[in-house]
């Protein structure tokens, strides 16, 4: 996927290659700091003034010295999800649904936050190992999100689930238009 706003494909490739990808469409030999790279993928408004001021070295220079605070636990943290967390969290997601009476949410809802994540810079292909079988019972979509580790197709069809990205334009919110819930992905449901 390629960012509307900033022109830059921040979405594919490994986090090494899009900071490559960013220091030359900013024109900068600096290095660029991970909380800049972070800030850049998770913060729109920063990503919108980093691409405003791109032919400006020193202002570009200012504000990667100066990213804005992404929270800890909203950071990308995917690739390190082991196949037995992998699988302990789709099985428990699914035991959750069952146990709340195999509901699911309305179309609108499932309809809103399938749009949502499908313009998410944290939508990610899933590794090749077995640890998405329990998750692919209930959907043939394979994508996961990078923050939680799940299937976003199977996620957003079931009550309990919540998105754990903050919507930057909307303190409070996750992208999905819902209240943010810390608390829930603090304890890593
Ligand atoms: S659940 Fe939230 S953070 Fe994850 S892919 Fe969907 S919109 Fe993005």
């Amino acid at each position: 996927m390629t960012d509307q706003t900033m022109e830059i494909d921040l979405s594919s490739g490994s986090r090494e290659q899009i900071r490559e990808r960013l220091r030359d469409w900013l024109n900068v030999d600096a290095p660029i700091s991970d909380a800049a790279l972070m800030a850049v993928m998770n913060h729109r408004g920063y990503a919108t003034k980093l691409g405003a001021m791109r032919n400006h070295a020193n202002a570009v220079m200012h504000l990667l010295d100066h990213p804005p605070a992404i929270p800890a636990h909203l950071l990308p943290s995917a690739p390190t999800h082991s196949s037995r967390e992998l699988m302990a969290k789709a099985g428990g997601s699914l035991v959750r649904w069952m146990r709340d009476g195999a509901r699911q949410v309305d179309s609108e809802t499932r309809d809103r936050r399938w749009q949502a994540c499908m313009s998410c810079p944290q939508l990610a292909d899933p590794p090749q190992n077995l640890a998405y079988a329990a998750a692919s019972l209930i959907s043939a979509e394979k994508k996961i999100c990078r923050l939680c580790g799940c299937n976003v197709r199977a996620k957003g069809r079931f009550p309990h689930e919540t998105c754990p990205s903050e919507d930057t334009d909307r303190p409070g919110y996750s992208r999905w238009g819902e209240l943010l819930d810390i608390d829930a992905h603090k304890s890593g449901m």
